[in-house]
């Protein structure tokens, strides 16, 4: 077993640190007190490769790799974590595109995702169907061209600035999970309306809805065959979860870092802060959940850079970094006092972020669910599509 990083994998880590720190933190605290999604930095991200790692050179890709994906999405979450939902809105009808896609829509489509000239959303969610995906309602009804698009999708990132969507809808109410296939839509066609929903934390990434009234669809914007759509959308979030796993640890690592500066400096009672065992206990409680989910996350980006099944792992790097940012922005709250609850430091903002990863790309419940069912023998996680 190998736990060092190759010279190339340093090299992606360090872009990601630097840019983040030079192009992302300075406007970061302004950026998320104004919900202001800062187009420039999208697009630089573009240029330099951060929505191609997973995607063949062929189609504008880097072909890095999934685990300099997770070390770049780490990177810029540890500075702010809005920033890094752009890596999913891009890769996720990239990468889907470039597994189930035809060589046409390959080209038409997947380089302009990676290179940020075009932005990109994925759209599962419904008001009625969040976990239980199986259970959406939006239509797309044959016609002689194609299909006719009606329904209603909700929480979905970059819905108001979007221009592609990777929608999925039913086509076979009758087949239940088997009756659902996947569109690439062009959000600036008649019938599409956007809206914008506020929200906690990740204020810099817009999210909204997106309603379908009859919006025409050529049949050659299917993605896959009809009816595979439920099997698509597993495959496609198991590699969005990754990356959403790896943005939970860059907040982790964050709220540790401010906590153990907070601790070295704040003094009461005539010492640092840090000098109380129950402040220790915090930080320790911490570096372990961080580090586990750290281990978690590069073992499953390993498995997937070696073609290897690991859904499982996924899911369990998801639920550990998820429940790893979460405990220790609140822990990093805790130790910063009032200025915890100030908004002139960042572990607030911290804390609000945090709590998208317990909820975005599978709930924490889900993804215990997946974990235990596969342990019971009940349903091997482990699948190909
Ligand atoms: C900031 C943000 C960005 C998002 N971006 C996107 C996006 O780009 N595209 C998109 O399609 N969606 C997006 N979502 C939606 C997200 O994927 C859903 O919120 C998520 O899947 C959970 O669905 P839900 O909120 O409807 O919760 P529900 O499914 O209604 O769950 C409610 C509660 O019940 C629990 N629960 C549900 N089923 C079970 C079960 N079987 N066993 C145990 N507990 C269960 C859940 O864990 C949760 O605690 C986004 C959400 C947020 C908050």
């Amino acid at each position: 077993m190998d736990f060092e990083l190759s010279d190339e994998l340093l090299a992606v880590k360090e872009l990601g640190r630097e840019f983040a720190e030079k192009e992302i933190a300075p406007t970061a605290a302004a950026d998320d007190r104004d919900h202001h999604f800062r187009r420039e930095t999208f697009e630089k991200m573009g240029q330099l490769g951060f929505f191609g790692c997973v995607v063949p050179e062929a189609y504008g890709g880097t072909g890095l790799g999934y685990l300099a994906m997770v070390l770049l999405t780490e990177e810029v979450a540890r500075v702010h974590s809005s920033v890094r939902v752009h890596v999913n809105t891009q890769l996720a009808p990239a990468v889907t595109l470039a597994r189930f896609g035809t060589e046409e829509q390959k080209q038409r489509w997947i380089p302009g995702l990676v290179d940020a000239s075009r932005i990109g959303c994925f759209a599962i969610t419904e008001p009625d169907a969040g976990s239980d995906v199986a259970s959406m309602s939006t239509r797309a009804v044959r016609t002689d061209g194609g299909y006719v698009l009606k329904g209603a999708k909700t929480w979905i990132s970059n819905a108001p600035v979007a221009d592609l969507a990777l929608v999925y809808a039913v086509t076979d109410p009758a087949a239940a999970h088997r009756g659902l296939s996947a569109f690439m839509v062009e959000l600036d066609r008649a019938g599409v309306r956007r809206g914008t929903l506020d929200k906690m934390g990740a204020l810099a990434s817009p999210t909204g809805t997106l309603d379908f009234d009859d919006v025409p669809v050529p049949a050659d914007h299917r993605v896959g065959s009809e009816g595979q759509g439920f099997a698509m959308c597993m495959w496609q979030l198991n590699q969005t979860r990754l990356s959403c796993a790896a943005g939970a640890l860059g907040v982790a690592r964050a709220a540790r870092e401010a906590a153990v500066a907070y601790a070295n400096q704040r003094e009461q009672f005539g010492r640092k802060i840090g000098r109380f065992q129950m402040i220790q206990d915090s930080i320790a409680r911490m570096i372990v959940e961080e580090e586990s989910a750290r281990l978690l996350v590069y073992r499953a980006a390993h498995l997937a850079d070696r073609g290897q099944p690991n859904n499982l792992e996924v899911s369990m790097a998801k639920y550990a970094a998820a429940e790893a940012a979460a405990h220790a922005a609140d822990g990093a709250f805790k130790i910063l006092g009032a200025y915890g609850y100030s908004t002139e430091f960042p572990v607030e903002r911290y804390l609000r972020d945090a709590k998208s990863y317990q909820i975005v790309e599978g709930s924490s419940n889900i993804h215990k669910l997946i974990i235990a069912q596969d342990a019971l023998g009940y349903r091997k996680a482990n699948r190909q599509p």
